[in-house]
């Protein structure tokens, strides 16, 4: 049985072959492939985008696919989450797409259960998918990545999205240098980090930039998103005439994340995060499913 709980889940050739599928998707195709199929979405967090993303993905596939609306659901009756996963289990999943705050409930799930578990975010801890359309879409925009330096800008100490690229991106390559006020930087000894981000602007061929996570911080940190936003907000003025890409994995603080200017310039690559993102999980659910 094949899980993805992290990118380490798949092999460098597996990753290959996925984004081979997914260039064939970027025109919005649809097929038959995963047909009498069942996915399943359980966000026991919130989620916009990677959930309607996986509702996409497997429809254009031609599975079932049910999200489950978990304020409505078992675990605020009191039911465990093991049992929930395994009463889906039991309707025929093929796969079931989880998102709890917790770390590891993916991981801990699969244990108990025959469909696929991929994991769509826990806790601070990974977002496989979210890393895999991010490479995807650096690839997209830069070509060959491998020796090309990112700046990962923001929250990177509470973010699953900054854990799971800097182990994907660094197997692929590039080099990633972390820009964060002190309180936002895990201790990660290989990792380059910078507090202020024109320290590095020069050298990045690309920026991703984060949400501060202010759902997962115990206190908060930052009187208003405004005094963050003093120092690390992305603007245009700041790009200046740079060959700089510029990612968020969205829900984006505007204004505080990136600036208007920035949302709107053709170096920005956010909106191409979304689109790629519906065909990279399109390939990870077909592998998945078809393979279990
Ligand atoms: N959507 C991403 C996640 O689920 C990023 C974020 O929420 O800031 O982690």
């Amino acid at each position: 049985m094949r899980h993805l709980t992290t990118t380490t889940d798949l092999t460098d050739a597996e990753i290959e072959a996925i984004y081979d599928e997914a260039s064939g998707y970027l025109g919005d195709q649809t097929n038959q492939k995963l047909r009498g199929k069942l996915v399943i979405n359980i966000f026991f967090e919130n989620s916009t985008r990677t959930r309607s993303s996986f509702e996409v993905a497997s429809r254009r596939l031609g599975a079932e696919v049910v999200s489950l609306d978990v304020a409505s659901s078992s675990e605020s009756k009191g039911e465990t989450l093991f049992d929930t996963a395994a009463n889906l289990d039991a309707m025929g999943a093929s796969a079931i797409v989880v998102r709890h705050k917790n770390a590891g409930v993916p991981k801990i799930l699969s244990k108990y259960v025959k469909a696929s578990i991929i994991n769509g975010g826990d806790g601070a801890h990974a977002h496989p998918t979210q890393a895999l359309l991010d490479l995807f879409t650096l690839r997209q925009a830069l070509g060959d990545v491998r020796g090309k330096k990112i700046a990962i800008v923001g929250d990177i100490k509470n973010s699953r999205v900054a854990n799971s690229n800097i182990a994907l991106l660094t197997r692929f390559g590039m080099e990633v240098i972390m820009v964060a006020p002190p309180h936002f930087l895990p201790r990660r000894a290989a990792i380059r980090s910078a507090w202020n981000l024109r320290d590095a602007l020069d050298e990045v061929s690309a920026i991703m930039s984060l949400r501060t996570q202010t759902e997962r911080h115990e206190q908060p940190i930052y009187a208003s998103l405004s005094d963050y936003a003093a120092n690390f907000k992305i603007t245009r003025e700041l790009l200046g005439d740079r060959d700089i890409f510029v990612l968020h994995p969205g829900p984006v603080h505007r204004n505080v994340d990136l600036d208007d200017a920035v949302l709107s310039d053709p170096r920005s690559l956010v909106l191409n995060q979304v689109h790629n993102g519906v065909a990279v999980r399109m390939a990870i659910l077909s592998k998945f499913v078809l393979e279990n």
